[in-house]
């Protein structure tokens, strides 16, 4: 699985260790990796390896209900934890930004986000639009590991998107990989090709090149009418998004001579970019901003109304996380298709009453094209990941599939993240800060059986702004195998119940008694 975050269709610069979102590594630098993969080849059944921040740091004697990893990312004491003591020290070789899924070997690539997406927008599509997206235009920007999602999910909803991205090979990775449809040749073309789509009612993607922060302000100035914006740039890394006024390619350099400068800049940029989407907010269109960290930037950069669109979480994902639901994924070690697919039927069989899976992993088999290791993204709930980790175990047990099943999910899940600005925005509680949970949640994977276990700091929205834990564990057919899954695929999304239970959720309220959850100190 650290292999394959590298692998060169999956990580976005893996000649730097870079798997995804800015500078979100798998390891430190090149000697821990290889320090790593020695650590694994040679590790006991009973023996845990510790990484900190993507450097192997030790090996001690365990059991084997134990996880055989250990990791804590970019974790760093509150008062330090912001970015330019982290690059200092990141610098000082001490540490690295392990964003989500990077430092914790479990990215799938694009297709890993792909379903939060396009669930995402089929909310707005439910809320705005009678249920489709089918005649409307969607504006946003960022075509890089997560970002490249938007355009599909947009496509798979009926509507059309237009993506603003400042880096040409990103475009053309995307259109390879079938997340874009078309890349425009100017602006101009972007929005004749949205308008006769718009018009004929077809699903169609676009990417355009250019700098958002100019090309917002400019199609607000020209009228230009778009019914959905967001943003996936790499925003809440300040040295990732590219300032205005600023050419692609002098950009490195402008970087490493005046890094403050270029956060200056940056910032201010955000801010126009966030005025503009404000300003298509105030003009009628359905505005979210995409955990990218991109209006508290904004409202650095000196812009005031930057908090007036919601989060994506509480706007559309919230009610999936009370349920327990969340971003379960898996992967085949095969590397055989066959087995996804032999995976994908069980799973249609597994759940032939749930229109939700059934109509995504219909929609997925057909469209998306795998990145390294064949693997599969499907939201589950409480009570429905383990009885899929069962499934899975049990395929490996009967020789279904080829090889064991890797079964994670994104830190970004229901019990598992602290972050005030993306998944505990506005809880109802105003428990937004409280990060005792992810430890929580981290504590109760070790407890249960978890293969690997991760504590992160900073994913997503950057360094100072979460906390957040995951797990990954692996179905190997082995009786122990399957009595670790029952435990660790009932009692993570648990913790998710319980988060939301106790800020006061009546939804969760609810999965709680059909789960049996006992809960202390909970009035019925
Ligand atoms: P990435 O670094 O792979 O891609 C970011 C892209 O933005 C790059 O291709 C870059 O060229 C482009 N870009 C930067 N400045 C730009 C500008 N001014 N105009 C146009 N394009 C610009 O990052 P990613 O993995 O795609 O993640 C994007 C953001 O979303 C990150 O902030 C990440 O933390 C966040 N994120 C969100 C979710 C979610 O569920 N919503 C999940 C994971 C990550």
């Amino acid at each position: 699985m650290l292999d394959n975050n590298l692998d060169p269709d999956v990580a976005e610069h893996p000649e730097e260790l870079v798997v995804y979102g800015g500078t979100g590594k798998a390891a430190r630098d090149w000697r821990s990796y290889r320090a790593i993969k020695a650590s694994l080849e040679d590790l006991e059944a009973d023996e845990t390896l510790l990484v900190q921040s993507g450097r192997p740091v030790g090996i001690l004697r365990t059991h084997e209900w134990a996880p055989r990893v250990l990791i804590a990312n970019s974790n760093l004491v509150p008062d330090w934890a912001n970015w330019d003591e982290f690059r200092r020290l990141e610098a000082a070789g001490l540490t690295m930004y392990g964003q989500m899924t990077a430092g914790s070997w479990i990215y799938i690539g694009t297709q890993g986000i792909l379903q939060g997406t396009y669930e995402t927008f089929a909310a707005v599509a439910e809320k705005r639009f009678g249920g489709t997206l089918a005649g409307t235009v969607t504006l946003t920007a960022g075509l890089g590991g997560m970002g490249g999602a938007q355009p599909l999910a947009v496509t798979m909803n009926g509507g059309v998107a237009i993506v603003v991205e400042c880096d040409p090979t990103r475009i053309e990775r995307r259109v390879a990989q079938g997340y874009l449809d078309v890349a425009a040749e100017d602006l101009d073309d972007a929005l004749w090709q949205a308008e006769d789509a718009r018009a004929k009612r077809q699903a169609l993607s676009i990417g355009v090149l250019g700098n958002a922060s100019e090309v917002l302000p400019y199609l607000i100035a020209r009228g230009a009418t778009v019914d959905i914006v967001t943003d996936q740039t790499s925003a809440h890394d300040p040295l990732a998004y590219l300032p205005r006024g600023v050419e692609f390619s002098d950009w490195p350099a402008l970087r490493a001579d005046d890094p403050h400068g270029c956060i200056r800049r940056a910032r201010e940029s955000m801010a126009r970019h966030v005025e503009a989407m404000v300003t298509f907010q105030d003009n009628g269109a359905e505005v979210f901003d995409y955990g990218n960290s991109i209006r508290v930037e904004a409202k650095t950069g000196g812009y005031e109304r930057a908090f007036d669109f919601p989060g994506f979480v509480p706007a559309y994902i919230r009610p999936l996380f009370c349920a327990g639901k969340g971003p379960f994924r898996w992967v085949a070690l095969s590397g055989d298709p066959r087995d996804i697919a032999a995976t994908d039927d069980a799973m249609l069989t597994l759940f032939k009453d749930n229109d939700t899976v059934t109509r995504w992993l219909r929609q997925a088999r057909d469209k998306v094209q795998f990145q390294g290791l064949p693997a599969r993204i499907c939201w589950l709930g409480a009570g429905e990941r383990d009885r899929a980790g069962l499934e899975f175990n049990r395929m490996v047990t009967l020789g279904k599939v080829k090889a064991p099943i890797v079964i994670g999910r994104d830190h970004l899940d229901c019990g598992s993240v602290a972050s005030p600005y993306r998944e505990t925005e506005g809880m109802a509680d105003g428990s937004d800060a409280i990060a005792d949970w992810p430890l929580l949640n981290a504590m109760v994977n070790v407890a249960s059986g978890a293969s690997w276990v991760s504590i992160h700091h900073g994913g997503g929205v950057g360094i100072g702004r979460s906390i957040h834990a995951g797990q990954v564990s692996v179905a190997d057919g082995t009786v122990l195998a399957a009595e670790k899954l029952a435990r660790v695929l009932t009692n993570d999304p648990a913790t998710g119940v319980l988060r939301h239970v106790d800020a006061g959720y009546p939804e969760a309220d609810d999965a709680a008694t059909t789960q049996g959850l006992p809960i202390p100190m909970h009035a019925p």
